[in-house]
């Protein structure tokens, strides 16, 4: 399922948003045969002229760097949510729960917040073990060699990633970090109501290694 999110130059008008790739997978394919998903990031193509999913390119230092960050966070957590360490999350009461929200009760009880926090702590810990896994296959994968940032649409190395910072002040979604390119408007973000529901597909990329290009 993606959304239909145009992105809009409030100085020229032009539409740039894209969602032709959304619910697509993205694989690196390992010298065994393996395969392992890749996580694009929207950036601008030179190519294209136009905002695409953009891989981003990766050096050893950099991949050492994101590994070595997530460990961090990791301890970081076990300082924060040291209370809750090992610490099985109390069950449910759900008469109880029942009976308060029947009487329009939405107090929190300790037991509640307990659970809540464990809850947290978990969700925080798996997400930044996850990230670092991901991060160590790729380092596996690309061992000293250097790859360059790709839009996945041309497959051309002309791309710029990362560029989307979303500023929501006043409720609305301005694009910070890139003016629109050869025109340099401010971009802003149109929601529209429509979703559209894409056919879930795989694809295979090849990086783009540094020096043969
Ligand atoms: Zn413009
Ligand atoms: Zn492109």
């Amino acid at each position: 399922m993606g959304y239909i999110v145009s992105i809009v130059c409030l100085k020229c008008g032009e539409v740039i948003g894209s969602c032709s790739f959304w619910g697509t997978h993205y694989h690196y394919k390992k010298a065994d045969g393996e395969l392992f998903e890749i996580y694009p990031k929207s950036g601008w193509c030179w190519n294209c002229g136009r905002l695409q999913l953009v891989q981003e390119g990766l050096t050893k230092t950099r991949l050492e760097s994101k590994i070595a960050q997530c460990r961090q966070d990791i301890e970081k957590l076990h300082l924060e949510y040291a209370d809750c360490i090992g610490v099985k999350a109390p069950d449910m009461n759900i008469d109880q729960d029942f009976a308060l929200a029947s009487c329009g009760i939405t107090v929190k009880t300790a037991d509640d917040m307990l659970r809540d926090k464990i809850r947290n702590y978990e969700w925080r810990r798996l997400s930044s073990k996850f990230s670092m896994e991901e991060n160590e296959k790729l380092l596996d994968y690309i061992q000293d060699r250097t790859s360059l940032n790709q839009c996945l649409h041309c497959l051309n190395c002309v791309a710029d990633e990362d560029l989307i910072r979303w500023d929501d002040t006043d409720g609305k979604r301005i694009v910070k970090n890139l003016r629109h390119p050869g025109c340099g408007g401010t971009m802003t973000c149109v929601d529209t109501d429509m979703h559209i529901l894409f056919e879930e597909r795989d694809a295979v990329i090849e990086p783009l290694w540094a020096g043969t290009v």
